[in-house]
């Protein structure tokens, strides 16, 4: 849709060309974000930006704008595109430079890209609930990095949709550790667990709402490991993300979630999100 943000420079799509050797295009040798805009509103912009600089630094990719002007060049393309509801893509990879697996010596200018997208709240499926598949985690050990590297992830999604299912909910051996673009939470006797934020999952911004949300309503957390055998007898299960917010998990694997409805704590928390997004997003009315 429209413009684009390419190296820094606000152009149409159709005039962006990326090069064949582009290291993102060749080895996945990037970082990516994705941001949720509200009625025209960047919602978490500054912790998405953050977290774009915290991945660029553990891969050696040093962003080539300061956090305030890429943050204004989003808002900016925002504006441009006239995007009311949907999501703004971005990207940077280490840069163009004949195909070897180090590091382009001496260091190439990365390459910047980002987009906008419209999508709705997917309300239905918030209310209604959706279906998990259990999947082996088979990815590297530095999932604390947003890589543009997604084998292991769309690999999982794919055997999820296949099964007719929402997401892939991924476990190392007997440990959860989280969806293929999500985080996952479970809730047994009142009490909310989910994944520690180490290399074996990507420290979601909503996973980080959540907690910060749970903090304020006195609702208790727990930033915990569960094993598979946990989340199948939980009382309640949801995965978060940008896209889809707080996404109840009322099947897994053909079995029943509590009883097989969104959870209480579950609803409690999809309502504070909401007051949350309309205290950021001060235009915004969502139900
Ligand atoms: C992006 C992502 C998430 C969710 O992060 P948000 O910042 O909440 O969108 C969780 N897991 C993985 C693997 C991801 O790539």
């Amino acid at each position: 849709m429209g413009k684009v943000i390419f190296n820094g420079e606000l152009v149409e799509r159709e005039n962006v060309k990326v090069d064949i050797e582009d290291r993102g295009y060749q080895f996945g040798d990037g970082i990516y974000e994705v941001i949720r805009v509200y009625n025209g509103e960047l919602f978490t912009k500054k912790e998405h930006v953050q977290r774009l600089y915290e991945s660029g630094e553990k891969i050696g990719i040093k962003i080539p704008y300061e956090k305030d002007v890429l943050c204004k060049k989003l808002e900016e393309l925002v504006q441009e595109n006239h995007l009311e509801t949907g999501i703004i893509y971005l990207q940077i990879s280490r840069g163009v430079s004949p195909r070897q697996h180090g590091y382009p010596t001496p260091e190439v200018e990365p390459t910047f890209v980002a987009y906008t997208k419209p999508m709705d709240r997917p309300e239905d499926l918030m209310k209604s609930g959706a279906k998990g598949l259990l999947v082996e985690d088979i990815r590297w050990l530095r999932c604390d990095i947003k890589s543009l590297n997604l084998l292991g992830n769309i690999m999982a999604k794919q055997k999820a949709a296949e099964s007719g299912c929402f997401e892939a909910i991924q476990h190392r051996g007997e440990t959860v550790t989280e969806g293929s673009s999500s985080n996952v939470f479970i809730v047994k006797d009142g009490i909310l667990k989910t994944h520690p934020a180490v290399n074996l999952i990507l420290n979601g911004i909503t996973r980080q709402v959540i907690l910060r949300i749970c903090k304020h309503n006195q609702i208790p957390v727990k930033e915990e490991s569960f094993t598979v055998d946990d989340i199948k007898t939980a009382d309640e299960i949801f995965i978060s993300s940008t896209t889809s917010e707080i996404m109840p998990i009322i099947q897994l694997d053909g079995s029943v979630i509590g009883n097989g409805e969104p959870g209480e704590i579950t609803k409690k928390l999809q309502k504070l999100f909401v007051e949350e997004i309309q205290k950021e997003c001060k235009n915004v009315v969502l139900q």
